[in-house]
Formats: C-alpha cells, sequence, structure tokens
C-alpha cells in the first residue's frame, strides 16, 4: 500500500525523467512535461534552480524541448511580502536570469517548437510589485496564456472567473467528485502525480480527461510503474483549504494521520504539524476539528477545508 515515504522518496526509472527531476531537485510537473515532449500539449513552465538550469536544458532537449527562462526568483524574507492575497510573486524577487545567484529559481517555459515557445513565453507574466505599486498580469493576455499552454478554453474561462489563490471558492466549487474519474484530480500536482495541472472547470470536462488520458498512456509507455503511483496518489484521500494549502492523508498501521503537503511553497505549510498522528478528524460546515480541538485557519490561509476523495463507484 501507498504510503508518505515511499511517495517522498520516489524517484523515477526512466533515465531522462530522472535526469530531470535530479536536475530541479523535484519532480513536480513531470507529467506536464511529458505531455508537452508527447506533443500533447504546445507547452508547459517549470521551476529550476539556477545552478542546474544548464544541466536541466540538456536534459530537456533529449526529449526535443526547448527551455526559455523567464524570471529568476530569489527568496525575501516573509516579513517582506505584500498583497499576499493576490500576488504570487512578492514572497520572491523577481530579477533578470542574467542577474541569478546560483540557489535563486528559475521560472522556465518548454516546448518542442519556437512557435509556441514564442507564444508562451509572450502572453505569460507575472503580477508585480514595484515600488509598493501593483501591475498586475494584463487580464486580455490571460486567456492567451492559457491558450499557449494547452489549457481547455472551458477551464481557463472558468479560472479567470473564480480563481482566488489564498481563499475558499474554486476548488470548492468543483463540489465533490462523484463517480468521476481519478484522472482530473490535479492536487498532486507537485508532487509529480497530477496528470493535469490546469484546475478543470468540472470534474466531467471533457478536454480535460481527454488530455488527462493521453498524458496516462504516455506515462504507462516510459514507465508503467510512474502511471501506478500517479494513480494511487490521486486516488489518496485528500485535505484542501485553498490551492496553496493542500495535504494528501496517509494512515499508519494505528490509524494515526501522516500528512505530505503538497501545495506548491513551504511557507504554505501551516498545518501539517497539527495533523501529524491525530486519530480524529472531524469537517462540519467548512471548520475542522483534530482530536476534539477546533483549528482555527489562519487569515492567509483561507479558512474552510475540504476533503476530497477521488474513486468511490468510478465511471
Ligand atoms: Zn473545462
Amino acid at each position: 500500500m501507498l504510503n508518505r515515504e515511499a511517495l517522498g522518496r520516489w524517484l523515477p526509472e526512466h533515465p531522462l525523467l530522472r535526469a530531470l527531476c535530479q536536475a530541479k531537485e523535484s519532480c513536480a510537473l513531470l507529467p506536464q512535461v511529458v505531455a508537452v515532449a508527447e506533443g500533447l500539449r504546445p507547452a508547459c513552465d517549470d521551476w529550476v534552480p539556477m545552478r542546474s538550469l544548464q544541466t536541466y536544458r540538456s536534459v530537456a532537449a533529449r526529449l526535443g524541448l526547448s527551455v526559455v527562462p523567464d524570471v529568476a526568483f530569489a527568496g525575501l524574507p516573509s516579513s517582506s511580502a505584500v498583497g499576499h492575497g493576490r500576488l504570487t510573486t512578492t514572497r520572491t524577487l523577481g530579477r533578470p536570469v542574467s542577474e541569478a545567484g546560483p540557489d535563486d529559481r528559475v521560472h522556465v517555459f518548454l516546448a518542442r517548437n519556437a512557435e509556441a515557445l514564442d507564444a508562451v513565453r509572450r502572453w505569460g507574466w507575472y503580477p508585480v510589485e514595484v515600488d509598493g505599486v501593483i501591475v498586475p498580469a494584463g487580464l486580455a493576455d490571460a486567456p492567451r496564456f492559457g491558450r499557449a499552454m494547452g489549457y481547455p478554453p472551458c477551464c481557463v474561462q472558468s479560472f479567470l472567473a473564480n480563481n482566488r489563490w489564498s481563499e475558499v471558492g474554486h476548488l470548492h466549487r468543483l463540489g465533490s467528485p462523484g463517480s468521476a474519474w481519478w484522472g482530473l484530480n490535479f492536487l498532486p500536482r507537485h508532487l509529480g502525480f497530477g496528470l493535469i495541472f490546469h484546475i478543470p472547470c468540472s470534474w466531467r470536462c471533457a478536454p480535460s480527461t481527454r488530455l488527462a488520458k493521453a498524458t496516462m498512456e504516455a506515462l504507462k509507455a516510459m514507465e508503467p510503474a510512474y502511471a501506478a503511483l500517479a494513480e494511487a496518489a490521486a486516488r489518496t484521500p485528500t485535505l484542501f483549504a485553498s490551492e496553496r494549502v493542500i495535504y494528501l492523508l496517509f494512515s499508519d498501521e494505528d490509524g494515526r494521520l501522516r500528512p505530505m503537503f503538497a501545495g506548491g511553497d513551504p511557507v504554505d505549510e501551516v498545518l501539517g504539524e497539527r495533523l501529524e498522528g491525530a486519530s480524529r478528524l472531524v469537517l462540519q460546515e467548512g471548520w475542522l476539528g483534530i482530536d476534539g480541538e477546533r483549528w482555527v485557519s489562519p487569515e492567509s490561509m483561507g479558512g474552510a477545508c475540504t476533503l476530497l476523495r477521488f474513486g468511490e463507484g468510478e465511471s
């Protein structure tokens, strides 16, 4: 049975996939890179430490992919953050790649051809804060960026209408998956086990399902054990409070919880310590009880927690 330690230790056996994970020090977004390499979508993005960018580029080239660096990000003390609820970049200092230090994380785009790479680089940009003034990403550019990344138009529309990074709403709006296929569970994406990265407009979205199924077939062809692990991860009960606060819930033989943080940024790991070793979780009208104590979420976390479970009565 899948457990937290096995999932945390995992590295692909496929030599190029393994080399890619080793270069970027994570397996996050790996199925997305596979989907682009296999021509299932035009482009994707990724994060790579500056010190291994060249290695990453040469491995990607062997998968038939070109890599273009976007911006390098250096960590900032958390007290420097502004606009936390609206922005994703104020936790870090963005700077040109030519000025990056070895520990900076470089945001890169990957595509199979120059045209796709040019489109995704042109329309994809982050909101920024410059001298206290917030410059949001252009709304008109967002659908173009979604198209350049190969996200279904229905999901792009839904994202633009509903997305709030730190708040309840978008994910909760999706509701219970019921008998929907587990392959649309994007929540393990930062662990490298989400077949899709985008948030689907519904658990029954047809174009998202087509993309996820094709990506699953590509993974199976490259490494069947990887595909099996992706399924096990997607079927693991998952607790989330927002797009940033996400935990896969494993349990040990005594029934004690072993949570695994699946958000993208370690600063959002705000709940794991309380969940660790707990034996009783209660979710009621959006609040979370842990071993009889009500857990009060920090304001930045959004609030209500929801448990997502795929694979029951699947159709
Ligand atoms: Zn959709």
